[in-house]
């Protein structure tokens, strides 16, 4: 059946946000239809509503959310009414030569339907019956969503919604860089510059995985005692002292085995390539602007066998990393609940992004009844 739904509706880029009741289609073969719980509120959902990532308006944003499945539709085997899932903006096809080894961030076909579901339409519609674009193909900042199977991951019914949708996004983007992107070593010594709602997972992905130094760089001091509780054996504030890199590298006694740079900029990459020690790796987890560019010495790939990679969405398998990642958090390897800093209800939305740019909160999370 058709649902009526609140959606937070982006009507043009740069614009204010509107929640509005939208229409929401029953599921088509492959698809179901979710009630959702919770929805985190995501720097790029912003950047989604402004333009700075490209996504056609009108679009529903959302795809950070957790919910449970009130309808499926034909072919579906997989899900039924009752299961609880996160979403996942990783459409995967399974064919593509990405996908088939294992890389499905990378999905040649998913970037090809950015805004709609798998098949290139949508379900959703707004008062005059006019299609909506989705985020990512989930466009869940809504009370109901349909998606494609798989862009939903089954979990557990007993953990708390709103932690639990963090992983869908969040989460999986800095404990993933740690895990699947760095493949760090118990016993490294890593850096975290820019300690948001990504570089406190970053953060805590590298406690988890062992490492005997976690660095967290910022510049506010507050984010800097937050990350000590997500497990940051030492920080360092920007804004204090003359130059970083020095600084890092003293703490560590010549430099670290990691640097995890969730910020986004050239600059930034430049102060983590050189906070390396030998044979040391840069992760670039940040999303710069287009334009951006970063500065090397070429000299010190060779001769200290740096590495500098990149990693996209924490390199996630989310079928696999969603349920590990909370089966950790069970397993009280990883916080969750801890990152959720502040409720909003769906009405509240436009406050829900301003206290993000306001840098008031590690994640912010919709909650519908
Ligand atoms: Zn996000
Ligand atoms: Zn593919």
């Amino acid at each position: 059946m058709s649902r009526q739904a609140k959606a937070v509706v982006c009507r043009e880029w740069g614009q204010p946000l509107h929640v509005e009741t939208i229409t929401v289609d029953p599921p088509k073969r492959g698809e179901v239809t979710i009630k959702v719980a919770a929805c985190g509120v995501c720097h790029s959902d912003h950047s989604a509503a402004t333009g700075k990532i490209p996504y056609a308006p009108p679009l529903v944003l959302g795809h950070e959310a957790a919910g449970i499945v009130v309808e499926v539709g034909e072919g579906v085997t997989t899900l039924k009414e009752g299961d609880y899932v996160v979403s996942t903006f990783i459409t995967m096809c399974g064919k593509c030569r990405n996908c088939v080894r294992g890389r499905p961030v990378l999905c040649e076909n998913a970037r090809k339907s950015m805004t709609t579901l798998p098949d290139g339409t949508v379900r959703t519609h707004g008062k005059d019956g006019e299609d909506l674009n989705v985020f990512g193909a989930c466009g869940v900042m809504a009370e109901y969503a349909t998606l494609h199977v798989d862009n939903c991951v089954q979990i557990d019914g007993d953990v708390p919604m709103s932690s639990a949708a963090l992983v869908g996004c969040a989460v999986i983007t800095g404990v993933g860089s740690v895990f699947n992107t760095a493949e760090l070593e118990p016993g490294s010594r890593a850096a975290v510059f820019g300690i948001g709602g990504v570089g406190l997972n970053a953060i805590q992905g590298c406690v988890t995985a062992g490492a005997e130094m976690v660095i967290a760089v910022d510049t506010n001091a507050s984010k800097l005692e937050m990350a000590k509780e997500f497990g940051a054996t030492h920080t360092v504030n920007i804004s204090e002292v003359e130059d970083v890199s020095k600084a890092i590298k003293k703490l560590s006694g010549g430099g670290v085995d990691y640097a995890f740079e969730c910020v986004g900029n050239g600059k930034v990459v430049e102060q983590a390539f050189k906070s390396l020690g030998r044979a040391g790796t840069v992760v670039v987890v940040g999303v710069a602007d287009s334009k951006d560019k970063t500065s090397i010495t070429t000299l010190a790939l060779p001769a200290d066998e740096r590495t500098i990679k990149g990693s996209w969405l924490g390199s996630a398998r989310p079928q696999y990393d969603f349920p590990r990642i909370l089966n950790l958090y069970k397993a009280n390897r990883l916080k969750l609940d801890e990152l959720v800093t502040q409720t909003y209800r769906i009405d509240q939305a436009q406050q829900a992004f301003d206290d993000m740019l306001a840098g008031k909160n590690a994640r912010g999370v919709i909650i519908f009844e």
